[in-house]
């Protein structure tokens, strides 16, 4: 599975975890769904959340059928798709990336999830795919951001899987890598 970040979304995902880091942030994703993707145009930042330092409360369902309502009347090409939030560190956190298991609990079969890690960066490095991770990341301002996307998996309940970031805003952000052909 293919999770397409377009620019738009990337930039909002992007700004609205260095805003509020070292807090949570929390919003929806929204674009459209194909058989082995999910597109991401928009995503749409919670001004209902309450932020605390290690979990964010939010009217939930609420908000999700309210959007879905708007999306229906006046962009019906798009849906809420699922949803992001941030996962702010003090320091490198190898596994940050991953969902909780309280993350993985809230996941429901069919919509996609992008955690976006952030700490204080150590150096500055170019925004670039990792194939081991799925993951894409690079350091903007003052701030390491690497995000992931998942989806609840058909047959396990307890568990969560991985999907491909395909970001082509992000690569190459701060400076060209090596591989990309001129
Ligand atoms: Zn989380």
């Amino acid at each position: 599975m293919n999770v397409y970040i377009l620019e738009n979304a990337f930039f909002t995902l992007l700004l609205s975890s260095i805003e509020v880091f070292p807090k949570e942030c929390l919003g929806l994703l929204v674009g459209s769904k194909g058989r082995d993707r999910y597109v991401v145009n928009q995503c749409v930042v919670f001004q209902t959340a309450e932020r605390t330092r290690n979990e964010v409360i939010y009217p939930r369902d609420q908000v999700y059928s309210k959007m879905q309502r708007f999306l229906k009347e006046y962009m019906p090409y798009f849906s809420v798709l699922g949803d992001f939030h941030s996962h702010p560190y003090n320091r490198l956190e190898r596994e940050g990336y991953k969902p909780s298991d309280g993350d993985i609990e809230l996941m429901e079969y069919g919509n996609v999830y992008i955690i976006v890690q952030i700490h204080k960066k150590r150096k500055r490095m170019i925004w670039n795919y990792n194939p081991s991770e799925q993951t894409i990341s690079g350091t903007i301002g003052d701030n390491f951001i690497k995000m992931s996307a998942w989806l609840r998996s058909r047959d396990n309940d307890v568990k969560a899987v991985q999907a491909n970031v395909i970001c082509r805003p992000a690569v190459g952000l701060l400076g060209i890598p090596e591989w990309l052909p001129s």
